[in-house]
């Protein structure tokens, strides 16, 4: 969601003249868009900070024009104040429901050197106030913000506190911005919220529409041939959305739904709100609707109290769903969280924990991959490869794919025969067959 948040914003301050530019010390304005959901994120923001401050100094010594450090996000939200007084040259700092503003903001700091700080949740929705968003020119897929904030509360999580309460925006926004990346040439568009499939934006008969119908209407727009969604809550896949993936053809047979753990006593108190058998029941229900479903999803080990029987038991459930990718985390104790004030659970034992279940969907994901020689599978090519006449796409399962390709192919999505598997991607030479 920062990456649709930091376009957005580009787009935003791209109508006050700026222009993006690749290094920081060509700019006259650098924003960091920050992500508070770890302890990792959070401390990359301040050694970031660091070396713009030197890029700042450096700036001044020669007399250059003015250099401002914005931060935006969700360290700006959680932090907002504190965080100007850890780093005093820091001009600006946005919370993610207040960007809409940065403008006002900016200008005010090229007036004065005193810091602006909005961490406000403002009642006005910052999409009534945003510029429309425009696909970047030969872009193959976009992200498309449907759903924020989450009021589920899980012990470990900032989100509810940082991104706010739940919040779906109308149908016929997401349809108007939907239709706008079609007609700017991306096939594939990725629905994005925190719990999106919490989602119950108004439609304009003034009832609720759930996730299901919202990516039915996405997936009728012309020119969309691939849609998905991210990310899931396993107590909010109703009937509707499950039956969606075997009837919905552009739906693709990739989800991505956390689990964080196999216990049902470390679930409770996560206040996950689901049993371990829930979720298989819910996966089962899921392959039933779509045989070729594969699955990904978020593991959280090391949560206060884990014992090493829970532990295992995460490690049966990978075992008995098993997982085509995850991504798999060490517990890290967020402030003001519920678990922070815990007793915790011994760094080793996290780290040892952290090894054991990543080698295990590491596993996985390559027996996932070597499945694919000799397959023939429709690729969306969306990159330029590293080497010339190369390029890069990914599959249905968003396996990236390097195949020679000619340039023209960007955007387009063809049959490619898998002819090599690595440890991050495939590799594959393009088909005589149609695109599939
Ligand atoms: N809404 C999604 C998750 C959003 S946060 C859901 O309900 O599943 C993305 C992932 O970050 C989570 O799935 C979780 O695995 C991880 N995460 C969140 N807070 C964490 C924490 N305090 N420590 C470690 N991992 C955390
Ligand atoms: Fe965080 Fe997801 Fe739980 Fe919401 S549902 S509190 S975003 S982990």
């Amino acid at each position: 969601m920062n990456v649709y948040d930091s376009a957005r914003i580009a787009e935003l301050l791209g109508g006050q003249g700026y222009q993006t530019v690749d290094d920081p010390v060509e700019a006259d304005l650098v924003i960091l868009n920050t992500c508070h959901i770890r302890d990792k994120a959070a401390e990359k923001v301040y050694s970031e900070l660091g070396r713009l401050e030197r890029i700042r100094r450096d700036r001044g010594r020669s007399g250059a024009k003015q250099f401002l450090i914005a931060v935006a996000g969700c360290v700006a939200q959680a932090e907002g104040v504190e965080l100007v007084e850890r780093a005093p040259f820091v001009d600006v700092v946005v919370g993610p429901q207040s960007y809409h503003r940065l403008p006002q903001m900016l200008a005010d700091s090229f007036q004065s050197h005193a810091a602006r700080v909005d961490t406000e949740f403002p009642a006005e929705s910052k999409f009534d106030h945003l510029p429309d968003i425009h696909a970047p020119p030969g872009a193959a897929g976009a992200f498309l913000t449907v759903q924020e904030g989450c009021d589920r509360f899980c012990s470990f999580c900032v989100v509810p506190y940082t991104r706010g309460a739940e919040y779906s925006r109308p149908v016929a926004a997401v349809l108007a911005e939907a239709r706008g990346y079609a007609k700017d040439g991306a096939c594939e568009i990725t629905l994005l919220g925190q719990n999106v499939n919490a989602y119950h934006g108004d439609g304009d008969d003034g009832t609720p529409w759930g996730l299901a119908r919202l990516i039915e209407a996405v997936a009728a727009i012309d020119g969309i041939a691939r849609v998905r969604y991210t990310t899931s809550h396993p107590a909010d896949m109703d009937d509707a959305l499950i039956r969606a993936h075997g009837e919905v053809a552009a739906m693709m047979p990739y989800l991505h739904l956390p689990v964080q753990a196999g216990s049902d006593a470390i679930l409770a108190a996560m206040n996950r709100r689901h049993t371990a058998d829930v979720y298989r029941r819910i996966v089962e229900r899921l392959r039933c609707a779509r045989a070729d479903l594969a699955l990904s999803s978020d593991f959280i080990v090391g949560f206060p109290g884990e014992t090493d029987a829970d532990f295992r038991a995460t490690l049966r459930l990978v075992e008995e769903v098993g997982f085509a990718q995850a991504y798999s985390f060490k517990y890290s104790p967020r402030p003001g969280t519920p678990a922070a004030a815990l007793p915790q659970v011994p760094e080793e034992v996290k780290r040892e924990r952290l090894a054991q279940l990543q080698d295990l969907l590491d596993r996985q994901q390559r027996a996932f991959n070597v499945a694919f020689l000799g397959r023939t599978v429709p690729v969306l090519f969306d990159r330029p490869g590293n080497r010339p006449g190369q390029l890069l796409g990914r599959t249905p399962y968003m396996q990236v794919v390097h195949a020679s390709a000619d340039a023209t192919l960007m955007g387009a999505i063809k049959a490619v025969e898998i002819d090599g598997v690595g440890p991050k991607s495939l590799a594959g030479r393009l088909s005589r067959q149609a695109a599939a």
